[in-house]
């Protein structure tokens, strides 16, 4: 990456050189129809930026972590989970998620939801809900609306 200053913006919010990547190995955790594309790792800066897209009905993993996710949204509409908040999320909606807050976000307008996220280079494993904490989601009507696994 570093031997390449400009990488530039392909169609289909692709960029030269970056792979598209899975979202995630399959089996490791719950979600649907989402890619991934890492594009910054700095050790020097402490973290990576990658930019994920969730495509018409799919949603990314519900979960929560001890590292946060600084996000902006690039394109498309959609709704995150952010602790016991259900919103809807647009063009260049800045999302924040602190630690240990469960998170979702789902693709729910009929159109691919892009976003870049920033996250620590070095983070701790994400966790599910177990069943408990899937009824605790589930006892707000608003969160059990939206939450996919
Ligand atoms: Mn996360």
């Amino acid at each position: 990456m570093a031997e390449q200053p400009v990488r530039k913006a392909q169609p289909g919010f692709r960029w030269e050189a970056v792979d598209l990547l899975a979202y995630k190995a399959e089996g490791e955790a719950p979600f649907k129809d989402v890619t991934r594309q890492r594009l910054f790792a700095s050790a020097a800066l402490g973290c990576e930026l990658r930019y994920f897209e969730v495509a018409a009905g799919g949603h990314s993993t519900l979960e929560r972590h001890a590292h946060e996710h600084a996000v902006m949204v690039l394109r498309g509409r959609g709704g995150c989970l952010v602790g016991e908040r259900v919103t809807e999320v647009g063009p260049h909606d800045l999302v924040h998620i602190p630690a240990w807050h469960w998170h979702q976000f789902r693709a729910t307008a009929g159109e691919s939801l892009g976003f870049l996220c920033m996250v620590n280079a070095e983070r701790d494993r994400p966790q599910l809900p177990s069943a408990a904490e899937w009824a605790a989601l589930r006892a707000d009507p608003r969160i059990a609306d939206f939450i996919r696994g």
